[in-house]
């Protein structure tokens, strides 16, 4: 990158900005190629006037909130990372609004979770333990037990390549299972929240019995990035995986889970190589015994490393 323009992306961010940067120190899964370029906007209005100048610049960039669902490939990114982990205001709404508050992109589930205990708030306990940002939730459409983000959702504020923030009522966006629909030069960078009156002691009850049931179930000892493939209509991903037998299947050091077979771990030494080429696999031997084609719920971007030939399927 020029040293013009990462001055450039430096003065938007206030000078909280990384070159060459491995993702491995900045995914939960804890693997990675390097990205050219990651770039922290201290607010919205910076965020704004970033995707504005990369969009009139024609560089390429990838938001990202906690980098819990997302893997670069081992050849890298090239272009902007565009991390939101510094928008982290979170105000409770007018009580003419309705209860509830507004979270800008970069609060983590964990705080607005934390909020809704404090000040008696129901709805969201069906997020706890998913570890993404309020952005990346979002994005993701993150949802468990039978509930998604998108049913909480009052408004949703999204920046775009003009360099405006718009409002967007939830109901009117195009939200799928697990995915929110946008372009790729569109960044959400807050959202608004509706919740209901509660109780503490129910909530924390709700919150823990959650907790217990993920630990039970999910290998939460090791790196990951959740649940690697979305279900497919009326089938459990993970069941159909453990069915083919591929739990505890290891390619360097990536390995099915032998706990939750959706997951993919990372045992210690795994490179996105090793974690790319296991999902392969996984669709490879699923679709020969059930002739079902997974679809990857974990986003991967980046390119190839040198040694890996052209990634099918994803
Ligand atoms: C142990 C574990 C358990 C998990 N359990 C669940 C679960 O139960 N349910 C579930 O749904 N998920 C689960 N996940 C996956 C993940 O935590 C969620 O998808 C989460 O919402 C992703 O948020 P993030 O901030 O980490 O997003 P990132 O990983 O940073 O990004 C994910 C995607 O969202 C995009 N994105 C991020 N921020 C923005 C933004 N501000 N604007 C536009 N696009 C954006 C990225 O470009 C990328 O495409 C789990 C993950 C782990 C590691």
């Amino acid at each position: 990158m020029e040293t013009e323009l990462k001055k450039k992306i430096s003065s938007l961010c206030e000078g909280d900005v990384k070159f060459d940067v491995p993702m491995r120190d900045y995914t939960s899964m804890k693997v990675g190629g390097r990205v050219e370029c990651l770039a922290f906007p201290p607010s919205v209005q910076h965020v704004s006037a970033l995707v504005r100048f990369l969009c009139d610049r024609g560089i390429p960039f990838v938001p990202t909130g906690n980098g819990t669902n997302l893997i670069v490939r081992e050849g890298g990114f090239r272009g902007v990372l565009l991390g939101l982990g510094r928008l982290k205001n979170i105000s409770l709404l007018p009580v003419e609004e309705g209860m509830g508050f507004y979270a800008e992109a970069g609060a983590s589930l964990r705080e607005i979770i934390n909020l809704a205990v404090e000040r008696q708030m129901t709805g969201i306990e069906f997020l706890a333990g998913i570890p993404g940002s309020v952005g990346g939730a979002v994005r993701m459409n993150a949802g468990a037990w039978g509930r998604e983000i998108k049913d909480v959702l009052k408004d949703v504020s999204i920046a775009n390549a003009d360099g405006e923030i718009k409002c967007f009522p939830a109901e009117t966006l195009p939200f799928r299972y697990r995915s929110l629909e946008l372009k790729p030069s569109e960044v959400i960078v807050g959202a608004v929240f509706l919740l209901a009156p509660g109780e503490r002691e129910k909530i924390e009850a709700c919150i823990e019995e959650i907790w217990r049931k993920r630990r039970m179930r999910h290998p939460l000892d090791y790196p990951s990035a959740g649940s690697i493939f979305k279900n497919p209509p009326g089938k459990s991903a993970g069941r159909l995986i453990e069915e083919t037998g591929l739990k505890g299947l290891e390619i360097g050091g990536a390995r099915v889970s032998e706990k939750h077979a959706n997951f993919i771990v990372n045992t210690g030494s795994a490179s996105a190589s090793d974690v790319v080429e296991l999902i392969n696999v996984i669709k490879r031997e699923v679709k020969k015994k059930h002739g079902i084609t997974l679809e990857t719920e974990v986003v991967i971007i980046g390119e190839n490393g040198p040694q890996e030939e052209t990634v099918e399927l994803i």
